[in-house]
């Protein structure tokens, strides 16, 4: 324990004094200090920011793999499948480094199959989700050989079976149902909800799958459901999977046989120290025994690539005003929309650590014209000053996927830490690609 003096303001005499353990930070697995420099998988971010422009996303493979293995590694007894989430991170280089571990892919649109496919990853460790699939999608998944698609309403079978009828192909395919099952997460990623725009109300499921079994290019052959996402009680699992199983029951005994149980992705991470998530081993001590000999799927995307993966960014500006510090950084919500969508919080720290006791509470915000653009709010650290690097750590899923050109900006380079080594897996846009399918009319050209 360290006593550490924490100022509100530059001008705030009144400094604070509290009982504080100085640099606490659990520092994830992949980024570590070295002789106080951070590192990702022993590349010393700073060294890497010499030569790649900031702000860029930094990933460790050794990190990736760890996560995805905790996967396999708790459910030996069970037959799984890892179907990893690609709406998460969907760079070709993560998507096939998972497909080299053995993962498989749940995709939910056309791009995504498509990057998927790019990546390597055999179709029959495919699934297609979504609840507003195209014909055109439906099609193309049918003749990529997907392993099964996850149908999320009556209607969407009704046309899925036109399509594989067109095609003259069978459809896999499992329902999502919807188990009314409250995740205690963020509203906008509650999926399982009975007012959620997901899945068959569990309920009403039994009609649905008979419907199913009537048609002549559908073959029903799971169950999904996937309640929400940054979950973190393993609890919701077995209720969930409690109710489907009362449902896999009442199916058998109409005839209805199925191959496997989709339970969907949601292990939460701990974006704050305090904050305590499930290891996929609890998840499997909970369900493997009532999984019998079903195969399983699960679908994690956060819980894999979001701690593999950090955002690297420079300080711009201080700026004091009466109210608060400032820290006016290059990474903008355009980058990272997290924080302004979600109220989320990422931690933040120094790509160098000071033996500085003194932490000033500051506001990390972004270069765009958005009030709403901030990295994080009333954040105590030691001092900054321009030029640092700051590290925004657990920005691996939904940071790049979830980035726009908002503001005209290029879209950030991405780099993968392997063996000690930094590879670029995505260039940063230069301002051509952002025009590049634009064009003025000849009549607007006519003055
Ligand atoms: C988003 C999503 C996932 C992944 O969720 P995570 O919280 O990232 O694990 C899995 N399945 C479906 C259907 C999803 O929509």
């Amino acid at each position: 324990m360290q006593n550490v003096k924490r100022r509100l303001l530059n001008s705030d005499f009144c400094i604070l004094n509290v009982e504080y353990l100085h640099h606490k930070e659990k520092i994830m697995p992949g980024f570590e200090y070295v002789d106080d420099e951070l590192c990702c998988d022993s590349a010393s971010i700073s060294k890497i920011a010499s030569k790649v422009k900031t702000p860029f996303y930094l990933y460790s493979h050794d990190t990736l793999k760890k996560n995805y293995q905790s996967y396999t590694d708790a459910f030996q007894t069970v037959d799984l499948l890892v179907c990893y989430a690609c709406k998460a991170n969907s760079n070709l280089s993560i998507l096939r480094a998972l497909g080299n571990m053995g993962s498989g892919m749940d995709v939910l649109s056309y791009g995504e199959l498509f990057r998927a496919l790019k990546a390597g990853i055999s179709p029959e460790k495919i699934v297609f989700n979504g609840n507003g699939k195209t014909s055109e999608e439906m099609a193309y998944a049918l003749q990529s050989g997907v392993f099964a698609f996850n149908v999320d309403s009556q209607n969407e079978l009704f046309l899925l079976n036109e399509v594989a009828k067109a095609n003259n192909i069978v459809a896999r395919i499992a329902l999502r149902v919807n188990p009314d099952i409250n995740p205690l997460t963020h509203p906008y990623v509650a999926t399982g909800l009975a007012k959620s725009k997901f899945g068959v109300p569990i309920h009403e499921a039994k009609e649905v799958y008979r419907t199913a079994s009537t048609l002549e290019n559908i073959s029903v052959v799971g169950i999904h459901s996937h309640i929400g996402s940054q979950l973190s009680k393993v609890e919701l699992y077995l209720e969930t999977l409690k109710k489907i199983m009362a449902l896999v029951k009442e199916l058998h005994d109409i005839h209805i046989h199925l191959e496997f149980i989709n339970l969907g992705g949601g292990i939460g991470i701990p974006y704050q120290e305090s904050e305590s998530m499930p290891h996929p081993k609890d998840l499997s001590t909970i369900i493997s025994p009532l999984i019998n000999d079903y195969r399983l799927i699960l679908e994690p995307g956060r819980s894999i690539v979001g701690p593999a993966g950090v955002l690297v960014t420079r300080v711009l500006y201080i700026k004091h005003t009466h109210k608060k510090n400032f820290i006016v950084v290059d990474a903008g919500m355009n980058d990272l929309i997290r924080p302004s969508i979600y109220g989320a919080y990422h931690h933040v720290i120094s790509a160098t650590r000071h033996s500085n006791t003194e932490e000033i509470m500051y506001d990390i915000v972004g270069p765009i014209c958005e009030e709403g653009d901030f990295i994080a709010r009333e954040r105590y650290m030691p001092r900054v000053k321009q030029g640092d690097l700051l590290i925004i750590k657990d920005a691996g899923a939904y940071g790049f996927s979830m980035s726009s050109n908002y503001n005209s900006r290029p879209r950030v380079s991405e780099v993968m830490v392997m063996d000690g080594k930094d590879y670029i897996i995505r260039e940063r846009e230069v301002c051509e690609d952002m025009i590049c399918k634009e064009s003025i009319p000849d009549i607007l050209k006519e003055i």
